[in-house]
């Protein structure tokens, strides 16, 4: 049983080891699988996070130049208002002009200044409104300053350079321009700009104001704006950068990678469950077409076993013939004594050929072997008991060499019984005729097991039938049936052991058991 438990234990061990390699290999599997789905998933995620910025960068795109053109359009009109009272008052300064000046800086912050240039011959008179202290006259020589406007209404805006500001002249009159300073800065709300936006307003290419995030990102998309206005054709651009935290926000990424590592781990243990499965459905087949060879090969050899059943009864039916011819006599001769001797010997003669038959049945019904743990010195000494009375009677010496402390071994104490018998009577065989044959029979522990050697000083094995000897039918007897080996060979298999034979000086027989698994 120990080499049993041992093979159970490597198979037990392989069976880990391939287990934990098949897990390893799902694991690797799996995670190759999680790592490309959650690439492409994290791909995805920041594909839709990008579009979705987009759009938010066109609608606030759309929103700015609305908000824009509403404020270029409110400048037209404050022109259009200053150039009516500009033309009302033909003297300056004006208070008119002062007040409506006054009201338009309080209630538009963005424009910073407001003034009028009265032109004359090479010169000009500025005079600024709006002011707390008043309007404010100041004469100008070069009147580069103020661009060259023909006809009467015609506007015209410029940038002043380094000031983030523009200027918008309107020719309000012959000789008399009007001119509003507007703050791009607040024109833009530049304040308010978005963390991850920034923009960019220009005037006939001049940078008016820049706003917004400097910061580098790996992906930004730009949206350009250009105004309608003819009196000031501004132009913006406005740019939204995205950050990794915002084109793969981890509130969504890392729930979206769990799930998916959830998901991945599941697919994979339910595709290994199904393979395993499968496996196991192909290991019952197998084992099944098995069993049915191995009930046909018995089946075979049943006619193989009549013959063996034959053969083994002939030694019980022998000595209960030869008891009762004894018994005879001895009722004939009135002695009680032998008379009860040699009914007590056919009894068990009888009960001997009633297990073997029963043994018979069982193994040809592929029942299995009545396995149990007997001490091996009590087995031998059962199994010689019942033979020794035929091979004293025939001259042969007996050696049994069986140490103390032997263990009990698992064994089919019948099938033990009628191995010994087999061997023990064909060792017998071989040495009649030997001037003093011998039989030794010996028992020992060896590493994994115990081994019962029946060795003979007869002539040994024939050379060439080595090999033949456990066929069925092979005999080289008379009146041999050839029978007696294959079975013991056989029944001895089936306690998971073996036996051998070899010559040394005359046959020897070597059957080997494995120790139980309390041994
Ligand atoms: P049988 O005894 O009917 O011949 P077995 O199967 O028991 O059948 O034996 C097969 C053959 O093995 C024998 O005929 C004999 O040639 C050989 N054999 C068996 N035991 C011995 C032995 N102890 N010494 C020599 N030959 C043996």
């Amino acid at each position: 049983m120990l080499e049993q438990s041992n093979t159970g234990g490597c198979l037990t061990t392989s069976y880990v080891m391939r287990r934990f390699l098949n897990e390893k290999h799902s694991l690797a599997k799996a995670a190759i699988i999680w790592i490309a789905i959650s690439s492409l998933s994290v791909l995805a995620l920041a594909a839709f996070e990008y579009r979705s910025g987009v759009q938010e960068l066109s609608d606030k795109a759309s929103a700015t130049e609305t908000l824009l053109a509403e404020r270029l359009a409110q400048h037209d009109a404050h022109l259009s208002a200053l150039g009516a009272v500009v033309r009302m008052s033909p003297a300056e300064p004006s208070p008119s002009i002062q007040g409506l000046s006054e009201n338009i800086l309080t209630r538009y912050p963005r424009i910073v200044d407001i003034a009028t240039f009265r032109l004359d011959a090479g010169a000009a008179r500025m005079v600024r409104y709006g002011q707390a202290g008043g309007a404010e006259a100041k004469d100008m020589r070069l009147l580069d300053e103020l661009p060259k406007l023909s006809n009467v209404g015609d506007i015209a805006a410029r940038a002043v350079v380094g000031e983030h500001a523009y200027d918008l002249f309107k020719l309000v009159e012959p000789g008399r321009i009007l001119r509003l300073r507007i703050d791009a800065n607040a024109l833009l709300d530049g304040d308010k700009t978005p963390q991850d936006y920034s923009t960019k307003l220009t005037l006939n290419n001049e940078t008016l104001a820049l706003h917004g995030a400097t910061q580098s990102a790996i992906l930004a998309a730009t949206a350009s704006i250009i105004m309608t206005s003819h009196t000031q054709p501004l132009e913006m651009e406005i740019r939204r950068k995205f950050g990794v935290g915002e084109l793969v926000p981890l509130r969504l990424a890392i729930p979206l990678i769990a799930g998916l590592a959830a998901i991945t781990w599941l697919a994979v243990s339910y595709q290994e469950t199904q393979a395993e499965r499968r496996r196991q459905e192909k290991r019952a087949a197998l084992l099944k077409q098995e069993a049915t060879l191995a009930h046909a090969g018995r089946v075979n050899a049943l006619g193989e076993m009549a013959s063996g059943i034959a053969h083994e009864l002939a030694q019980p039916v022998a000595a209960m013939l030869s008891q009762s011819q004894a018994a005879r006599r001895a009722l004939n001769m009135g002695r009680q004594d032998i008379l009860e001797k040699a009914l007590d010997a056919n009894i068990r003669e009888a009960k001997r050929a009633g297990d073997i038959l029963g043994r018979m049945r069982a193994y040809i019904s592929g029942a299995p072997a009545d396995i149990r743990m007997v001490p091996l010195s009590e087995a031998i000494a059962e199994a010689m008991r019942l033979i020794e009375g035929d091979i004293k009677a025939r001259g042969v010496a007996v050696d049994m060499i069986v140490p103390l402390g032997l263990p009990a071994v698992p064994i089919d104490v019948v099938s033990f019984q009628q191995v010994i018998h087999n061997l023990v009577r064909n060792a017998a065989d071989a040495v009649a005729g030997c001037s003093s044959p011998l039989i030794t029979l010996e028992a020992r522990r060896e590493r994994d097991g115990v081994a019962i050697l029946v060795a003979d000083n007869g002539p040994g094995i024939e050379t060439g039938s080595l090999h033949r000897i456990f066929e069925p039918f092979f005999t080289t007897k008379a009146d041999g049936m050839g029978l007696g080996l294959p079975l013991s060979s056989r029944l001895i298999e089936r306690m998971d052991g073996s036996l051998e034979a070899h010559n040394d000086n005359g046959a020897t027989f070597i059957i080997r058991l494995p120790l139980g698994e309390l041994s």
